[in-house]
Formats: structure tokens, sequence, C-alpha cells
């Protein structure tokens, strides 16, 4: 063997094989595995984005802060994208390390098809010995293997060609003598990573497989429960709840709105934009938009946790929305006697 094919040896396979693992991205396809693992381990992301839901609602009645409702109030798809990076950091970060593992299973993974396909390569074009095409066989071989696993444009690979090696052993040799260094030296980089270190983070990647209309219902704030974004038809959803939490208050008095949207569109009452514009909740859509793009129907009944909700919150939220629950606005007596725990198991 001569010096050049020796030089070509320690050099050229060391880039191609930084460029193979570079190529595959452990990080990229990690994220994906996380993304898989949490939707079939944790509860609260392997159902439908109704479950998810009712778990935040759950968590946030657990937590029992303001400030994490204040968000959900206003910014709900803020809150969501919180509640998922939440939960993915602890399930890759705990004490069980999952995300050092999970890195370590990719880049296994990889190596072991980088093996299997210098291998699988040379073996079939070991007979053709006194090709002069041989590099480029060897290639098409490597690509062909290396297949849906590790999609390497051929193009890639060509200024390999150029090179003037003729013992393919020697270049199977090379190749592998790269890849296991490279892989210990990978595995290092990996023991302190950390999720910032994603191109793009494992939390969007389960966030977009929770797709849905972002629309706020404008008297109340629930959102449109479609799962289709940008949906045809109107927004819809099954819960309203009273409408002092998007902040409505009667006109021209602090108080604040403790009906329903859904109970409201039933009743003779009806509701102002400004000074000039009055509008009867039962034609409610001659206001325009946004109302008009909404489907309100009739319905008196109210979910127990937004009665315990306004109860327990009560100096909160009328600070929040500079307004007080009196006189129409007054809180229904019997809203006081509901448990969080009753409202809790109403959700299920
Ligand atoms: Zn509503
Ligand atoms: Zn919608």
């Amino acid at each position: 063997r001569d010096t050049i094919q020796e030089k070509w040896g320690q050099k050229t396979s060391t880039s191609y094989t930084r460029h193979l693992y570079m190529k595959a991205n452990p990080a990229r396809r990690t994220a994906l595995v996380i993304a898989e693992r949490m939707r079939s381990e944790v509860p609260d992301f392997s159902g439908s984005r109704a479950n998810l839901e009712v778990c935040i609602l759950k968590y946030l009645a657990q937590e029992e802060k303001f400030e994490n409702y204040k968000l959900y109030l206003c910014s709900p798809v803020d809150l969501l994208e919180s509640y998922i990076q939440t939960h993915v950091k602890t399930y890759c970060l705990d004490q069980n390390r999952r995300l050092v593992m999970f890195l370590n299973t990719t880049l296994t993974q990889y190596y072991e098809t980088i093996q299997k396909a210098v291998f699988a390569s040379t073996a079939v074009v070991k007979g053709r010995r006194d090709s002069n095409k041989i590099i480029s066989l060897w290639l098409d071989e490597f690509c062909r293997e290396l297949g849906g696993v590790l999609r390497l444009p051929r193009g890639d690979l060509v200024g390999i060609e150029h090179l003037e090696i003729t013992d393919i052993e020697f270049l199977n040799d090379a190749m592998m003598k790269a890849l296991s260094p490279l892989r210990n030296r990978l595995k290092e980089e990996f023991a302190c990573a950390n999720l910032s270190s994603f191109e793009k983070q494992p939390h969007r990647i389960l966030l977009e497989q929770f797709p849905g209309c972002k629309e706020q219902c404008p008297f109340c704030g629930s959102v449109c429960t479609n799962t289709i974004p940008n949906h045809d038809g109107d927004h819809q959803l099954v819960f309203h709840r009273p409408q002092a939490l998007a902040g409505w208050k009667f006109y021209k008095t602090d108080i604040l709105v403790i009906d329903i949207c859904s109970s409201c569109v039933a009743s003779d009452m009806s509701f102002r934009l400004g000074d000039d514009l009055r509008f009867p909740y039962k034609k409610y859509r001659d206001a325009g938009p946004p109302f008009n793009t909404w489907k309100i129907l009739p319905d008196s009944s109210m979910q127990k946790y937004w009665k315990w909700f306004v109860c327990h919150f009560r100096a909160q939220l009328e600070k929040f929305f500079k307004g007080k629950f009196y006189d129409i606005g007054k809180i229904p007596t019997s809203w006081h006697t509901v448990t969080k725990q009753e409202a809790l198991d109403e959700l299920r």
C-alpha cells in the first residue's frame, strides 16, 4: 500500500464518515423518537387534543396558581406550548436521563447501519478488482445499502471517485477505522446534551401532533375545538364559560358579566360594541367579524369547573379585569358549594 492511499485513509475516510453522521443527524431523529415515545407513554399525550385540554384544566386546578390561569385565559396557545415543553423537559431530563439514552440509541443504530453498508458494498464489488470504476461501483452499492435509513445523495460522495483507489479492502478498512472514534466522540458530546441543542425542539414536534383551530370565542375566550387549522365553516365549541373570563363588563359599569355566551344567545339580552353599536345576543352575527364566524348554540349548562374557578379566584379575577361580581353580575349562590374535587370529577 502506497503513501497516497495511506494519506487518503486518514483524511478522506474521516471526513466522509463525519459527513455521514452529520447527514444522519442523530439529534433530529432523536427528537422524533422522543415525541413518539411520549405519545405512547405519557397519558396526557396519548389521546386526542380534547383529552389534552382536559389534562391541562386538571393541571391548572392542581397547581392552583392564578398566574397560570391568566396565561390560559389570555393566550391558550402559549399555555399549551409551555405545558408540553415542561412535560418534555421532565420526561427527557429527570433522573432517568432519557435524552442521553435516546441519543445514544439513535447513534448506535446509525453506526450499525453504516457499518453494515460498508461490509455489504465491499462484498459486492470485491470480485471486480480489475475494474477501474471500482470506487464508483462501491459507492453506488454503499448509497443503496444505506437506503431508507440514511438517505445519502450519491452526489455527496463524488469527490471520492477521483482518488486513485484500487484496493477496495483498503477502502473498507479505512471507513471502518474512522467510524468508531467518531461515534465515541459524538457519544461524549451527547453526555452533556440538553434540549436547547436541538435544531427543532422535541416539544415543537409533539405540539404539531395536536393541531387545531386557535380561534377564541369573542365572548368568553374559549378555544374552538375543531382539530383542523383554518377549517371551513363556523368556529364552534361545546363548553362556553362566563364572559367575565374574557373581561366583559356591563355597559358603563364595573360589573363583570357572569353569564355564559351560550345562554345569552337564547336570552333577550344584548351587547354593545362601543357607544353606538348595540346588538341583541339572538342576532350576535350581525355584529360582524369575529362574531359572525362563530356558531354559538343555546345551552344553559355550564361546567362545574368554571363555577369553582370563578368562586375560588374571585378576588384575583376582579383585580385582573378591574371589575366586580355584584348586582346583575353576582355569582349565583349555588356555585359556591361546588368543590374542586367535584369540578375535576366532572371533567373525566
Ligand atoms: Zn363563548
Ligand atoms: Zn375554529
